[in-house]
């Protein structure tokens, strides 16, 4: 197994009616801004819940976290911290509402031009130096709110860029898996997909030594395809709605990745199809994911093998048979989960996208992604050509 450290200090409040506990768990006489995103939370009466929570402290609401969030949205909040003295954040929302306020949390207090913060992949590692927050999850997807990494969108150039550190992990997630009853379909759809695809980047690499890393992140795969189909259409079934919300957070807390090598290329990929085309992003993985495996089908053969007979029951007579039905199995899975996994099913200008993300990659120094560093421009293009 390879050396880690875990670290996570997030308090993480999961249950039925834990936005009560809120006036405990923000920092007596902070002021607070209240960040949401396009209104959601006023209509399924979580908007409510918070601001009655928190009647007795002084609240700024900040709404308007577009999915996707926007580097330009979010320095108006920034600015809104330094004239109002605000001293704590509120993320009400999703993983676009919650990575949002990473980004705003370290911006406040940046010394230099903000935008390198997502050009140059700034790391926030100085709790004195970021405006602390907690979160209230409404849609089970990401695992930003145990993480401490975020993805934001600038608008002008129509780029997705990565930020973190250690001092941008929420320092409470309110989960309540009762929330998810007011999600759209397609957002439960993305957020099971989301959270699988999250497994997989820390798991689908090569078979290692970590044997509980592995057997983690399997449970979380089989209870992600059990679970998946039926959660979407009996949302409000707290068994299936725990267990995914669950399933979502860890996916993506830091567990399942310490002591073993990951992947990310998918999402690296993905992220460029959400920036060009604004396809969801658990729908972007879902195009990648099947292609990606199947050109690094050498590097990966071994594990996709075991990955097919311990969560899929796959048999078969050779290693190469077992991982070619595994990636079969996952698109099945795909589509049951309501995934087009085609470039082209999802956005009908799609021809030169391979090669203008080979281009981007390359201006970015970027040329060897994957666990192996082997994903180079060259199998970036096969991949995407591959997905179209
Ligand atoms: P999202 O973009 O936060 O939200 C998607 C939509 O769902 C929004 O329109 C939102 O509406 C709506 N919604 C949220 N909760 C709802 C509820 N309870 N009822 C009804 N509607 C609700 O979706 P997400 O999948 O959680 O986040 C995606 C973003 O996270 C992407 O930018 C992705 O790249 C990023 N991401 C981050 C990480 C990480 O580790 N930080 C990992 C993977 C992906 P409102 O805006 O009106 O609330
Ligand atoms: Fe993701």
């Amino acid at each position: 197994m390879n050396n880690f450290e875990l670290y996570n200090p997030t308090n993480y409040i999961f249950g039925k009616g834990q936005t009560e506990k809120l006036s405990k768990l923000v920092p007596a006489n902070a002021k607070v801004l209240l960040a949401y995103g396009g209104g959601s939370i006023f209509k399924n009466g979580v908007h409510e819940a918070v601001t009655s929570a928190l009647k007795d402290f002084e609240i700024i609401e900040f709404g308007g976290i577009e999915p996707n969030p926007r580097f330009e949205t979010l320095m108006k909040a920034v600015e809104i911290i330094k004239q109002e003295n605000i001293t704590f954040i509120l993320a009400v929302g999703g993983g676009s509402v919650i990575d949002g306020v990473k980004f705003i949390s370290g911006a406040t207090h940046y010394e230099g031009n903000p935008i390198d913060i997502l050009k140059n992949r700034v790391l926030f590692t100085d709790l004195s130096k970021v405006i602390p927050f907690g979160t209230v999850l409404t849609l089970p997807a990401t695992g930003s709110e145990m993480n401490s990494g975020a993805v934001v969108t600038i608008e002008a150039t129509q780029e997705k860029l990565t930020l973190g550190g250690s001092a941008l992990f929420p320092k409470f997630s309110i989960c309540d898996p009762t929330v998810i009853t007011s999600l759209p379909k397609r957002q439960i759809q993305n957020g099971v997909i989301d959270a699988f695809t999250h497994v997989m980047e820390q798991y689908l690499t090569y078979p290692h030594d970590a044997l509980l890393q592995d057997r983690f992140a399997e449970s979380i795969l089989q209870t992600l395809v059990e679970i998946g189909p039926n959660v979407v259409e009996n949302p409000s079934d707290y068994k299936l709605a725990s267990n995914y919300m669950w399933c979502a957070t860890m996916a993506l807390n830091g567990l399942i990745q310490k002591g073993v090598p990951s992947d990310w290329a998918t999402h690296m990929i993905g992220h460029e199809l959400t920036a060009l085309y604004e396809i969801d992003h658990a729908r972007t993985l879902a195009i990648i994911a099947p292609s990606l495996y199947r050109v690094m089908f050498e590097t990966k053969k071994d594990k996709l093998a075991q990955y097919g007979e311990r969560v899929f029951k796959i048999t078969g007579n050779s290693v190469d048979e077992k991982a070619e039905k595994a990636i079969e199995k996952t698109v099945e899975f795909f589509h049951t989960m309501g995934m087009k996994t085609k470039l082209s099913e999802n956005t009908e200008n799609y021809k030169d996208t391979a090669e203008f993300i080979v281009n981007r990659f390359t201006e970015r120094g970027w040329k060897g992604l994957g666990e192996k560093q082997n994903i180079t421009p060259e199998k970036v293009r096969e991949i995407v050509e591959m997905s179209y």
